[in-house]
């Protein structure tokens, strides 16, 4: 009798596990935001794959003693997903966007459903949105802030969602197999998007209401002969002025190229997409008054990459591994002040956190 009161008890014990582990659990908000000033407008800059160590590094090689954003970091921010304590950008992005947890891949989407995006929620609210990435712009994590699909890999559901998403600006990178420039260039026209394929061509509809940008160069100019790419400080600039309004803006900037040069094991140029990075969000930190906060964070760190002492130990060596690891990354926070629970919180909470500066119920 008591083993089946025991076998009784572990089951339902399993339904409930088997029942929680089912659905998508929707974050509450747990961290509460004081703004300085009245707030209008939101930068949020994610550096993917960008931990603790890529930012030291960065300040070691360009002999930086300190950072405009240093004296502003909060705590840092846990980034698991909801099937793996190793995230994918999809997943991480989905988070921050939609403040839920969703499996590896999946862009926000779960379960069948499409996912509130914060992008939606501003342009419902009156904002003008902007998506500024180094990466494609079907690329994780910009797709995880404008778009619904099952999987990453799916282009075409990106896109279209893309093109239905109404958000004002999108900038990213083109490639060989670049789809916006060629199958989707009329459609995003005829939804009244200029469209530009380099800086000339932003420069020439900086008045239009909408616009799409391909660009072949958006690399760190600190490699060399790179003098001839768009950097991504210049992209912050176009940005605030292209979105600027009296209701204001929620901008998203990626840096993608932290991850994808720490997956090759390449320290040098990394450290060089770090800090172009850095000089962006100087260009932020510039043109913000009391009324725009900005956020500095990471999707997920990559590389496990240690802390080098001196600026000769700056090799490739650092680096522990050539995926992303499950560290926690650093959060800096501009213009407001956060309350929560230890100096931790999780990716979910980013969108809470965006909600309340906009001022969205
Ligand atoms: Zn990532």
């Amino acid at each position: 009798m008591k083993n089946a009161i025991k076998i009784a008890a572990l089951l339902l014990i399993l339904c409930l596990v088997v029942s929680v582990c089912a659905c998508a659990p929707t974050s509450e908000p747990t961290a509460a935001v004081t703004a300085v000033g009245e707030v209008k407008n939101v930068i949020l800059f994610i550096g993917d794959g960008m931990g603790d160590n890529h930012i030291a590094n960065c300040k070691t090689m360009f002999d930086l003693e300190s950072l405009p954003f240093e004296a502003d970091l909060w705590g840092h921010v846990s980034t698991r997903a909801l099937n793996d304590p190793i995230t994918d950008s999809a997943a991480a992005a989905t988070a921050m966007a939609t403040g839920q947890k969703v499996n590896r891949e999946e862009v926000a989407y779960h379960d069948g459903k499409d996912l509130t995006l914060i992008t939606s929620l501003a342009k419902q609210a009156g904002y003008k949105v902007g998506i500024v990435t180094t990466d494609v712009l079907n690329g994780a994590t910009p797709s995880g802030f404008s778009a619904h699909a099952k999987n990453r890999d799916n282009r075409r559901d990106i896109i279209n969602s893309q093109l239905a998403s109404g958000i004002d600006l999108f900038i990213g990178e083109s490639t060989s197999t670049d789809m916006y420039r060629t199958t989707y260039r009329q459609s995003f026209e005829d939804k009244g998007y200029a469209f530009a394929t380099d800086w000339e061509g932003m420069q020439a509809a900086k008045d239009e209401d909408k616009l799409i940008a391909t660009l072949d160069n958006v690399r760190s100019d600190y490699g060399d002969g790179r003098d001839d790419h768009v950097q991504l400080d210049d992209l912050v600039r176009f940005s605030h002025e292209f979105l600027e309004n009296d209701k204001g803006y929620f901008l998203m900037v990626e840096s993608a190229h932290i991850d994808k040069y720490s997956s090759d094991l390449d320290l040098d140029n990394t450290l060089y997409e770090v800090r172009t990075l850095f000089d962006a969000v100087q260009v932020a930190y510039d043109l913000a008054e009391e009324d725009t906060a900005v956020i500095v964070t990471a999707d997920h760190e990559t590389g496990s990459l240690e802390k080098a002492e001196s600026k000769k130990d700056l090799t490739n060596d650092l680096y522990g591994q050539d995926y992303h690891s499950d560290a926690d990354v650093p959060l800096y926070i501009h213009n407001f002040t956060l309350t929560a629970e230890g100096t931790v919180i999780e990716n979910t909470q980013i969108f809470h956190i965006c909600k309340q500066l906009l001022g969205i119920e």
